[in-house]
């Protein structure tokens, strides 16, 4: 089946899911964003052609990496840069670097990314990058050269005004710093701008480290406050202890809330009477996972989503509450810090057994959101005081909660479908605007 084809799924709802079976988690998480995107065409009426508009990629591009092993042999690895939509600006989103990443998931999470940016209100179109490596199984400088080398391929794409690439799972300021020294190299000058997410002292903002955990934050504590729940002492459960994961899981507990159970791919740890978070990341970063901390007690990783907990707050990897363990699921909310964590079978269940879901295009936004605060600056030769761009970033995600929450009263929508409602809207506004050329 090729895209233009359109099957109209047993919901009624047209899409442009393929009906052969997706396989890979990236064309599952591709499923998803497309059965999400049918329902907010849907809602909003778009025709037929917008909505195969919306659902295609502008530009999508494979690259081979060969990477020379320390041990002088050649590997080649697969990469890819999607541009999803280009409408509302310049190209935004994260860089993968994870053995199991594939062109379905990027051309998933860039699309992902277009409706976000949209959401927040940020003058960007969504995209998205991947190499199939796995970061822990290379050295430093492997990874150094890997990094260089697919920038390299994806040259002609990226650039302050047309593509920015930051970090996602498997990558961090380090690799923007590469990507930002092998871009200017190519260039003959410095050009900070073509990514964010770099280390301050090449100009990267104050305050994008811990961005989107502190946009999670936010998320969580504006749900609770929509259920008159205080976080003094609301349990929390977070999957994956990255970034995004360990730095929610403190600035939670900073909120005053019990952190109770944490994993990452190597374990997982309970301990109902909360856990100290600073010294679990402490133990992480000495020992590589959270597994043995001898504070608290192991953990299967999928018990760790099913606790009873007040807040789930899944920050790892797409696909990992479905309809099989969805009815298991005892949180009362559940704050998406990963890209696509839900399924769109699991997301009824879970609303129909009362568990508010806070959808990833807005509870993960912090990131893109400091993101392009970082950009701004850059592009000003100019830098803002932490405070200042905290107030900025809390402005936005407020901002953006609200409308997703009134929304979601008024029409009777969950966050999700009035987040992607908000977002695909957006777009689909600024295509009808800007027309068809030629
Ligand atoms: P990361 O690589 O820093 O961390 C990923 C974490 O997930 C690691 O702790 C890893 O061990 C853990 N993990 C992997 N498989 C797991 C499993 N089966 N069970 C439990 N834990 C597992 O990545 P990150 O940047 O923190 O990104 C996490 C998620 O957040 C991704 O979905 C990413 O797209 C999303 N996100 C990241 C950012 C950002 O700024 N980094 C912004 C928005 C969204």
């Amino acid at each position: 089946m090729t895209i233009t084809d359109f099957p109209t799924t047993a919901s009624g709802v047209r899409s442009p899911i393929p009906d052969s079976p997706a396989t890979t988690p990236g064309e599952r998480a591709l499923a998803a964003a497309r059965f999400q995107l049918a329902e907010a065409s849907r809602f909003l009426g778009l025709d037929d052609g917008m909505h195969r508009m919306l659902a295609t990629p502008r530009r999508s591009l494979t690259v081979s990496v060969p990477v020379r092993r320390e041990d002088g042999r050649l590997e080649v690895v697969q990469g890819h840069r999607v541009q999803h939509n280009l409408s509302r600006g310049p190209a935004k989103g994260g860089i993968r670097f994870h053995p199991a990443t594939d062109l379905a998931e990027v051309t998933a999470l860039a699309m992902w990314m277009t409706w976000k940016c949209a959401l927040v209100g940020i003058p960007y179109g969504g995209a998205k990058g991947g190499v199939a490596v796995d970061p822990a199984t290379l050295t430093t400088r492997e990874l150094e050269r890997v990094t260089r080398r697919y920038v390299n391929e994806i040259l002609p794409l990226i650039g302050p005004e047309k593509d920015i690439p930051a970090p996602d799972v498997g990558t961090d300021e380090q690799t923007m710093a590469w990507i930002m020294d092998t871009y200017s190299a190519n260039a003959g000058y410095s050009v900070p701008g073509v990514v964010t997410g770099k280390p301050t002292a090449l100009g990267g903002s104050l305050g994008r480290a811990g961005a989107t955990s502190r946009g999670v934050r936010i998320a969580a504590l504006q749900a609770l406050a929509r259920t008159r729940r205080s976080p003094e002492g609301a349990t929390v459960a977070v999957q994956g202890f990255g970034k995004v994961g360990a730095l929610a899981a403190q600035y939670l507990a900073d909120a005053g809330c019990r952190v109770v159970a944490v994993s990452d791919a190597g374990g997982a740890v309970v301990r109902p009477s909360g856990l100290d978070v600073a010294a679990l990341r402490a133990h992480a970063a000495e020992t590589g996972s959270v597994r043995g901390y001898r504070d608290a007690d192991p953990l299967s990783h999928d018990e760790l989503l099913e606790l009873d907990v007040d807040v789930l707050v899944p920050a790892a990897l797409e696909g990992v509450i479905t309809e099989d363990n969805a009815p298991r699921v005892r949180a009362r909310l559940v704050v998406e810090g990963a890209n696509g964590p839900t399924t769109p079978e699991a997301d009824p269940i879970l609303a129909g057994n009362g568990i508010t879901v806070v959808p990833d295009i807005l509870a993960n936004a912090g990131g893109v959101i400091v993101s392009y605060l970082e950009w701004v600056q850059n592009t000003q030769a100019y830098s803002w005081s932490a405070g200042e761009v905290e107030m900025k970033l809390r402005d936005l995600m407020e901002n953006a909660f609200r409308a997703v929450a009134e929304l979601s009263a008024e029409r009777g929508l969950t966050l999700r479908q009035a987040a992607h409602a908000i977002g695909v809207g957006r777009v689909a506004e600024a295509h009808r605007m800007r027309g068809l050329y030629p």
